[in-house]
């Protein structure tokens, strides 16, 4: 049975959270916004205004439009303003026990049909499903950062996750004009960050082993593969405290060596440079 995805709670309001508040509201859908902390709340809604102000000025949206898609989103911070909403998107930060206890907490306070959804980078959707007592609506989408911008949508499967849920998803993806790919196997990093966050971690080991500066290594990677992004300047922009807690997953359960954090990455983290949210990482952002 497919269920008709009108209103959606998005729960966790930084970058993802936001981003993903914006292109549901973008796609005519009514969007509660919940975090905890109010600062973020603002901080959100701001980030939000100066993104859609971006695409009225690039003639994307028009001024109307994006007035209309601001006042589709309401936020909270408070998990009793859920009522009806259909699709509930998790985006709080990545850590497994906080985010089981919020699924379970989902669980409770949504209606029956409602599909529980993660945007999680690595975090098992299974585990997460295990949390809840309706494991086959359970399901990870994974958007890409800046969400507003970039077109992948990763659906993943966990154990339980029923086919008709997965394309519900692929369809709710469809209709934000994103590109579904489905992760079949919930394996951790799914499919994007299981390729790219190793080779973020190696470029860090490059800059580690002093095998050059941190900008010599963007440039060949930008130059040399034709990335748009050079992979040091990704991790900022990802947040080091992401890219090390992934890693963290990947080395645990996939229990290979190759997955191990740089010891430069883990120190970053330490200090709190956690690149651009923190206007210091591998670059300075002041
Ligand atoms: P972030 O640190 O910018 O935001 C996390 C937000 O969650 C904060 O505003 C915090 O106040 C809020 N929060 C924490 N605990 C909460 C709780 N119990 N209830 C409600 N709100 C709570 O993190 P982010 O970069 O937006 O990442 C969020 C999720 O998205 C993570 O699971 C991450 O792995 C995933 N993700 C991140 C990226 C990326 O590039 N940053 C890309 C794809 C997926």
């Amino acid at each position: 049975m497919s269920v008709n995805i009108q209103k959606v709670a998005i729960i966790g309001a930084g970058q993802m959270g936001a981003g993903i508040a914006q292109v549901f509201a973008s796609a005519k859908k009514n969007v509660l916004l919940i975090d905890t902390n109010n600062i973020a709340l603002e901080k959100a809604l701001s980030g939000i205004q100066k993104s859609l102000k971006k695409f009225v000025e690039k003639g994307i949206t028009t001024e109307k439009d994006a007035q209309a898609t601001l006042a589709r989103i309401s936020t909270n911070s408070n998990f009793s303003s859920i009522t009806n909403e259909q699709l509930l998107i998790e985006a709080i930060i990545e850590n497994t026990s906080l985010k089981q206890e919020l699924f379970s907490k989902l669980d409770a306070a949504s209606i029956p049909e409602a599909i529980l959804a993660s945007n999680t980078s690595s975090i098992s959707i299974t585990k997460l499903a295990a949390a809840t007592n309706r494991p086959a609506q359970v399901i990870g989408m994974h958007f890409m950062n800046p969400v507003p911008i970039m077109k992948l949508v990763e659906v993943v499967c966990g154990l339980q996750t029923s086919e008709a849920v997965v394309q519900n998803i692929v369809e709710v993806t469809k209709s934000l004009e994103k590109t579904p790919v489905i992760a079949r196997r919930d394996t951790p990093g799914f499919i994007v960050n299981r390729i790219l966050v190793p080779l973020i971690n190696e470029a860090i080991f490059a800059l580690h082993e002093k095998l050059a500066t941190a900008e010599d290594i963007d440039t060949a990677m930008k130059l040399g593969a034709n990335h748009p992004m050079g992979p040091l300047e990704l991790a900022d922009f990802i947040g080091l405290d992401t890219v090390l807690s992934i890693l963290q997953i990947f080395h645990t359960e996939l229990g290979e060596d190759k997955y191990r954090p740089c010891p430069l990455l883990v120190k970053y983290v330490e200090a709190g440079l956690l690149g651009r949210k923190t206007s210091r990482g591998f670059y300075s952002y002041e």
